[in-house]
């Protein structure tokens, strides 16, 4: 077992990539689960024990800052990790306001990936 599993909630609207993202956050340990929307993953998260949250950035509907801020409300030490293709100062800025720990380009280096998820 894995000395620091994390519960993730993995929220990608490009579901392949979130599932793909289970199965490598799985093989080192971690539990997880996945939600092809911000809409779907507040649905969730509800009933859901989890301590970090790992999302994508662009996805129709609530975005991933949008959702660390709705999250946060009630899970206020929630870690939260962003991914993007296409991170700016003003993203960056917006995802620091918001409590997200760090954002990771996209495409994702898996090593720091599985880093940030330990350390978060
Ligand atoms: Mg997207």
């Amino acid at each position: 077992m894995n000395a620091v599993a994390r519960r993730i909630l993995i929220v990608d609207d490009n579901q392949e990539l979130a599932e793909n993202l289970a199965e490598l956050l799985e093989d080192e340990g971690h539990t997880t689960t996945t939600a092809d929307s911000g809409e779907r993953a507040i649905d969730i998260s509800g009933g859901l024990d989890f301590d970090l949250l790992l999302s994508d950035v662009r996805m129709p509907g609530i975005n991933g800052v949008e959702l660390v801020i709705r999250l946060r409300v009630y899970r206020p030490r929630l870690c939260c990790l962003l991914m993007s293709a296409y991170s700016s100062e003003e993203l960056r800025r917006e995802a620091k306001s918001a409590g997200v720990a760090a954002i990771l380009d996209k495409p994702l280096d898996l090593d720091e990936l599985l880093c940030r998820v330990t350390c978060c």
